[in-house]
């Protein structure tokens, strides 16, 4: 006689699925009645031959036409004996097994998956060997199926035994390449970000995903890498007219310009015989910066050191007021 099998479920974490995790379960299986050791009778009592099938367990039917029809007795459930009326035990009302409250430790293996259901042999029901034939005949329990259901991440996701992490990265990280830090199931490494990597762009630690419960020890999955450009979506004024010297020091057509980049260009040309060589570039304010850095770019060096619209205004230089002020992009 074997016992049914019992199915339970467990939630375990997305880390406790990578690194293995043992988990108490409670479970209420069927366990040998312990006031008739399983044999399902009161004290002093014993089975008796079954009147109805007369030990046989089965009973035949006369059809008409003379057939006969042999069904399995209903009063001794096919056994040929009987447990006598009132000669239960109380205890488990003649099943020989009862329920009762345990908790089993299972191992659960690093690399188990959601939905996978483990077998833990023995841990199931026992018999109801009461309503055997012979309580005493060698009977086995049945297998506890822990079904595991493995929480989401908020960090990974997994295809297999492989781990897929989704690094966010800074545009300018992007454009000019650099290291990152991006978390494993073994803490935080660093990786290289190639110059130029786009959204989409993906790299493979090998060997640093969930363990392959399928094959031996030690074989692991990859971690795959995706990046994802961070785009900002509120650029300030600096940024924007930076980039939009980029836009056109890569001879970019469609970009949008709104910083009227064309008053910096045309700035030294302008004021060039205003002079003020003294001035340095370390009191320049930030447009004085980027208007610095655009002619290094542009290779308009000579007139870094001259004084800039900005400045000469803030200085009350009133002297150049009558010069024409083509750099006024705003008024
Ligand atoms: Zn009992
Ligand atoms: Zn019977």
């Amino acid at each position: 006689m074997v016992g049914e099998n019992i199915e339970v479920q467990t939630n375990i974490s997305f880390m406790d699925a990578a690194k293995g995790v043992q988990k108490d379960i409670a479970v209420t299986p069927l366990v040998q009645c312990k006031t008739c050791s399983g044999n399902g009778l009161k004290k002093g009592m014993s089975r008796s031959q079954c009147k109805a099938c007369e030990g046989t367990g089965t009973r035949v039917h006369f059809m008409q036409g003379g057939f006969q029809m042999a069904s399995t007795c209903s009063s001794c459930g096919g056994q040929g004996v009987t447990i006598p009326k009132g000669g239960e035990c109380g205890a488990c009302r003649g099943n020989g097994a009862v329920r009762e409250r345990r908790t089993v430790t299972v191992d659960i293996p690093g690399g188990v998956e959601d939905g996978m259901r483990l077998r833990v042999m023995g841990e199931g029901d026992h018999p109801p060997t009461g309503q055997a034939a012979n309580p005493k005949a060698r009977s086995e329990k049945g297998d506890l199926y822990v079904f595991i259901r493995v929480a989401p991440d908020a960090k990974f996701a997994r295809n297999g035994s492989d781990v897929l992490y989704t690094a966010s990265i800074p545009l300018t990280t992007a454009v000019l390449g650099g290291e990152i830090s991006v978390p494993t199931l073994d803490g935080e490494v660093k990786v290289k970000v190639a110059t130029g990597t786009g959204t989409g762009d993906k790299i493979t630690l090998s060997g640093m995903g969930m363990n392959k419960l399928s094959s031996k020890r030690g074989n692991n999955g990859d971690l795959r890498v995706e990046f994802k450009v961070q785009m900002p979506k509120y650029l300030s004024v600096n940024q924007r007219t930076i980039i939009e010297m980029l836009a056109d020091e890569m001879g970019d057509k469609s970009a949008k310009r709104i910083m009227n980049l064309n008053q910096y260009k045309e700035a030294p040309t302008a004021k060039d015989t205003s002079g003020k060589p003294g001035s340095s570039a370390d009191d320049h304010k930030d447009e004085g910066f980027l208007r610095n850095m655009w002619h290094s770019v542009t290779g308009q060096h000579d007139h870094l050191n001259k004084p800039t619209e900005e400045q000469k205004k803030k200085n009350g230089d009133d002297q150049q007021e009558q010069e024409p002020k083509k750099a006024s992009g705003s008024g």
